[in-house]
């Protein structure tokens, strides 16, 4: 070898080196940034972890085309959109390492409304969410922390939660558990507050009243505008109608039946991005959601009705709905869990994702085009609703009933 080659060689160690020895710092920003678990994409996007609140500070290792790779602890990493990130400049590894971030002291309280955990922080951290059932807890790993959380305080003004404590499952992952009173999880979120000196979970109580007609409820018909979804395998009628044929049923019959607040994500032909439909649902606070949707496949011998859910909390509802569609003489394609569809995304309300029938098969489409069907599919979508709040007044009774 060359004695320049060997300079250049050098050069590039030292380089090289330099480079591990320090780390880029980064801050989310944007309504709604979210980390995924690998560089994976289909139809639905990558496999998301969940949703981060702005100005959340992560350590940026790595850049894969449109990502950022962050370490989120020794032992875990994720992938974040660079157009959810902004570079705030390089930290020093060693640093790093001899300064680890430390948790403060936990509070347990309620307002007239929820339930809150409230963690003490020096600054915003990443954190992810998880509910667990039977018995029913939410989990929330908060990355990059070692525990100096000496005393959990919990005032009588919280009402669903039952139990708070935490553990240190790694050596920088600190996790809190917040054990519920009811076995139904009616939705968590998790933010910091205004000085980002503290992650508040926040616990939405089970309703004190389980009337349907107190409750609020979200309808969201799918696609919309520039967005037409799918379409019929003969009639090529575009599912974006046919969605917000059925999600106006629904609202006529909950209505009807004596639902006082109802909310449509849109009752035209709108044209509207999943950010929006969060951010307009996360304004009406909804207890709980229902998306409409006609499904499609290449095969046309494909048929039958779905529900889907992304967390296992949620999951009791579609089962409810699934249960009373089934009962119009569809097939059953199923009931569809862990399911990466932006609006099963939030934590903040159950949510069911419906989707009705397949516009790709004959005989499934012959039921779509029918408006008495609307009005059945309506109803039933009512009536689950009404058995779920049912199980959830005698949930060990309908367990029995289930498990026999
Ligand atoms: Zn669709």
């Amino acid at each position: 070898m060359r004695r320049s080659t060997i300079g250049l060689l050098l050069l590039l160690l030292a380089y090289t080196a330099s480079a591990q020895d320090s780390i880029w710092l980064a801050r989310t920003l944007g309504p709604l940034p979210f980390m995924e678990y690998g560089i994976g994409d289909d139809r639905l996007g990558g496999a998301k972890m969940g949703f981060l609140d702005s100005n959340v500070l992560v350590k940026v290792v790595d850049s894969f085309n449109t990502d950022y790779k962050v370490r989120l602890s020794s032992q875990h990493y994720a992938y974040i959109t660079k157009t959810s990130l902004v570079l705030q400049g390089k930290q020093a590894n060693r640093w790093i390492a001899h300064n680890p971030h430390l948790s403060g002291n936990i509070k347990v309280f309620g307002d007239t409304a929820s339930d809150y955990v409230m963690l003490s922080l020096d600054d915003r951290y990443p954190y992810r969410g998880m509910q667990l059932i039977d018995p029913s807890r939410v989990a929330v790993d908060v990355y990059g922390i070692t525990s100096n959380t000496n005393w959990i305080t919990q005032l009588h003004t919280a009402k669903e939660i039952r139990n708070t404590w935490y553990e240190q499952t790694e050596d920088d992952v600190f996790r809190i558990y917040i054990q519920l009173k009811h076995p139904q999880h009616w939705g968590y979120a998790i933010s910091y507050d205004s000085l980002g000196r503290h992650l508040v979970i926040r616990i939405r109580r089970q309703p004190a009243v389980l009337d349907i007609r107190r409750l609020r409820i979200a309808i969201d018909a799918g696609h919309g505008g520039d967005n037409p979804g799918a379409s019929g395998t003969t009639s090529r009628v575009l599912e974006k109608n046919y969605t917000l044929l059925i999600a106006e049923q629904l609202r006529k019959t909950l209505k009807t039946a004596g639902v006082k607040q109802i909310f449509m994500t849109r009752t035209k032909d709108t044209s509207l991005g999943m950010p929006e439909r969060i951010a307009m649902l996360k304004q009406f606070d909804p207890h709980l959601l229902i998306s409409i949707h006609l499904n499609s496949a290449g095969n046309d011998t494909v048929q039958g009705t779905s529900t889907y859910y992304r967390y296992l909390g949620f999951r009791p509802l579609t089962m409810a709905i699934l249960e009373r569609m089934l009962s119009l003489g569809l097939k059953e394609y199923g009931n569809v869990g862990s399911f990466n569809f932006s609006l099963s995304g939030p934590t903040d309300y159950p949510n069911a994702l419906v989707e009705v029938a397949f516009l790709s098969n004959r005989e499934d489409e012959k039921k779509i085009l029918n408006p008495k069907f609307h009005k059945a599919v309506a109803q039933k979508i009512y009536l689950g609703i009404v058995d779920w709040l049912n199980q959830q007044r005698t949930p060990e009774a309908a367990r029995l009933k289930a498990n026999n």
